[in-house]
């Protein structure tokens, strides 16, 4: 755990009692704080009670006493309206902050010379790839790593702080809007697209969020940016303007000012050396993954990591379950897990990414469903619908070969015997386009159906690599 300081003695609201929360609470306490804690669940204040906490109800707490409001990113900020407890430490005038900038705080109380190193990662899609793609590369380099932040372990969960350590942190925008000072060495911003706006209140809004990444950076960081849509180029843009030091990645050269990193399906042109060849990597298949791959070289050449040792890094890195995860295979039919896919971009991906396939979609639709997808339609093979989705999903698909399935052992099923029925090498993706809550408390739980649906049918695992 790192403990924060910088409030010893002093009362802080802590509201939202996930794991995030709790974390929070515990560094502020760890640091010296008196943490006051709330949430709407019984449990969790059970929960909170019992490991020692002082548990109050916020409705009602004299809030001039307390010196700042620790948001859960789950309760919204401003959209669809402000949550009652950012209405009330407005009402008081104090910060809200979350648990990036606690940890941002925590650094930032360290002698100089003594502070460990910080690479983030942001954007719409490919930030749990990146944040563990840079961690693998660091870490094969033989550099003290601790990955984290929006994936796997809180951020304030992680190891305290050592000077030569690097921490590598995905932050979501619900994150970053709760940060002030959050500086990191190498800021990443993979792309971005709309998605959340509900949350934000409009694409402005969210790209703004996404672009508070780099408002604390100073001179000496550096800057990765996905500027292959025209929200990133802008970002990007006004970041050099500033005299920021940044390196654009992506498909196209066009940069007459920054670094720049030009991608394209299986390799990488990079500054100065010979064309990076992705073909052979263990697991990055793609264009998207090669963006990936992008952010992370350069992210590793800026912490010290050489050329040959990057590359080594990227070819041999295992890939993330639940993202174009080949689960298993039957006859000559292969099933590909990327239940991650929640919105239509990150599912055009993965449909990219094959000639033929018999794809699985359906769940929760985002606004725009699979709209922008109907170019791709012609690659599927036949779609199996599940979820809420799969009425409007059929719609849209049109005269495009498809069926309800409802269920996903049903689709997994039909899926398989209409691949199988080929005779040729097939591919059966789950890439769904949707949220998975209408029938999975979360995207890992929908993938570990899909796994669990393919090995019922006899089919071969892939040991996890
Ligand atoms: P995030 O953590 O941002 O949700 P992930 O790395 O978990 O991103 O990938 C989510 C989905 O987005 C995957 O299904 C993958 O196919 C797709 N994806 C991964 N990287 C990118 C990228 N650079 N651009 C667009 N889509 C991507």
């Amino acid at each position: 755990m790192i403990p924060v300081p910088g409030f010893e003695g002093r009362r802080i609201a802590v509201f939202g009692l996930g794991r995030s929360g709790l974390t929070a609470a515990r560094a502020l306490k760890a640091g010296g704080a008196l943490p006051v804690l709330w949430d709407d669940s019984v449990s969790s204040r059970m929960q909170a009670e019992a490991e020692g906490f002082v548990v109050e109800d916020l409705t009602v707490a004299d809030w001039s006493g307390f010196s700042a409001l620790v948001l859960s990113p789950g309760a919204p900020l401003t959209h669809p309206k402000p949550h009652w407890t950012v209405d009330k430490a407005h009402e008081a005038g104090i910060e809200i902050i979350g648990d990036i900038e606690l940890f941002a705080r925590a650094l930032a109380a360290l002698p100089e010379g003594q502070r460990p190193r910080v690479v983030a990662i942001t954007g719409t899609n490919g930030k749990s790839t990146t944040t563990a793609l840079i961690g693998w590369v660091l870490k094969q380099a033989g550099l003290t790593v601790h990955v984290g932040g929006n994936i796997g372990i809180g951020v304030l969960a992680l190891p305290e702080p050592t000077p030569e350590a690097v921490y590598v942190i995905e932050v979501s925008s619900y994150q970053l809007d709760l940060t002030t000072t959050f500086a990191p060495d190498v800021a990443i911003l993979t792309n971005i697209s709309p998605d959340h706006l509900d949350r934000h209140g409009g694409m402005e809004e969210y790209v703004a969020a996404k672009a508070r990444l780099f408002q604390a950076q100073g001179p000496a960081a550096l800057a990765l940016v996905g500027t292959d849509e025209e929200w990133g180029l802008a970002v990007e843009s006004k970041l050099a303007v500033q005299g920021l030091r940044t390196t654009r990645v992506s498909s196209a050269s066009h940069s007459v000012r920054s670094e720049e990193i030009v991608v394209s399906n299986g390799a990488l042109a990079v500054p100065g050396q010979d064309e990076i060849a992705l073909t052979q990597a263990r697991s990055l298949p793609g264009r998207h993954n090669a963006q990936n791959a992008a952010f992370a070289y350069a992210a590793s050449l800026a912490l010290g990591v050489s050329h040959d040792a990057a590359v080594e890094g990227l070819l041999s890195f295992p890939g993330l379950a639940h993202r174009m995860e080949t689960v298993g295979t039957l006859g000559r039919v292969r099933f590909v897990n990327d239940s991650k896919a929640t919105n239509a971009d990150a599912a055009r991906q993965a449909l990219t990414s094959y000639d033929r396939s018999f794809w699985i979609a359906g769940g929760r639709a985002k606004a725009g469903g699979i709209d922008d997808l109907e170019d791709l339609f012609p690659r599927v093979v036949e779609a199996f619908l599940i979820g809420e989705a799969a009425g409007p999903f059929a719609a849209r698909l049109g005269d495009a070969p498809h069926r309800i399935s409802g269920d996903m052992a049903t689709a997994v099923q039909q899926a398989y015997e209409a691949a199988a029925a080929t005779g040729r090498e097939e591919v059966v993706l789950l890439s769904p386009a949707a949220a998975s809550f209408d029938q999975y408390p979360d995207f890992e739980v929908r993938g570990e159906a899909f796994r669990a649906a393919v090995l019922a049918l006899g089919a071969t695992p892939l040991a996890p690599s």
